[in-house]
């Protein structure tokens, strides 16, 4: 079956639209990802992950939202960001249309942690503004999230960006990895001690944070790595979306 909305006829929706309503939003960014990963990693994933679940379930995926929030990437070259209100307002956009058709389960498959706020802030306000709940979730397996159990091979300390976790997904998703380039970082925050890292909130740009790009250890990253943590997080997100369809 072909899972791609965008590639469908109009017919083909409204077949799809008398048996099912759930439809995955993919949300990436493009912004740099250190020295050995391409700028449209987190397009890339949210896509690539939103296609595996789908596959999984029958459902369809709209066209990847590209572009997200990444003010504190604009010191790297190649980063591109939406301010927060025209990211807001891209989702409800998005939403509003794919709800008028009658998707009235949406779920948004992000991939960037720096559109956390947006996407909340959307979802708050298609809420009060059309009584239709949107979902979001994250794609990147997460100890704490969907495809816990395939973060025990994460070896590195810290990470969050082109780190060990990021690198092994880019791998086996057949993403452009230059893995001869990936560095180890060691933190560099100058304004604070990172023992108040979670407690303290104040805005940085990343490059204070590291000069490199990238956070954790992409060099302990392997294909293998990224297959077991692809395949938890795939096989969790896939439950969610058929306990959605009950709904
Ligand atoms: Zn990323």
């Amino acid at each position: 079956m072909e899972n791609r909305l965008y590639k469908l006829t109009r017919p083909e929706v409204e077949e799809y639209l008398k048996e099912n309503d759930v439809v995955l939003l993919p949300v990436g960014s493009t912004e740099q990802h250190g020295k050995h990963m391409a700028i449209d990693t987190d397009a890339y994933t949210a896509q690539e992950i939103s296609l595996m679940v789908a596959e999984k379930t029958g459902v369809l995926v709209a066209p990847t939202v590209s572009y997200g929030y990444s003010p504190h990437h604009m010191n790297f070259k190649g980063s591109v960001t939406l301010t927060f209100q025209t990211l807001v307002n891209v989702l409800k956009e998005v939403c509003a249309s794919l709800i008028h058709h009658g998707f009235n389960k949406i779920v948004v498959m992000n991939a960037h942690g720096g559109n956390t706020n947006p996407i909340k802030q959307a979802l708050k306000e298609i809420q009060d503004e059309t009584g239709k709940r949107v979902y979001s979730v994250m794609v990147y397996p997460m100890p704490d999230g969907f495809g816990a159990e395939g973060t025990s091979v994460i070896e590195q300390e810290g990470g969050g960006h082109a780190c060990e976790l990021e690198t092994s997904v880019g791998l086996y998703l057949g993403h452009r990895v230059l893995m001869d380039r990936a560095e180890k970082w060691t933190p560099e925050h100058t304004s604070i001690d990172p023992k108040y890292r979670r407690k303290v909130s104040a805005a940085y740009m990343y490059d204070e944070n590291t000069s490199i790009g990238s956070t954790g250890d992409p060099t302990l990253a392997t294909r293998e790595k990224g297959k077991i943590l692809v395949e938890s997080v795939v096989k969790d997100l896939a439950e969610f979306i058929e306990d959605l369809k009950t709904l």
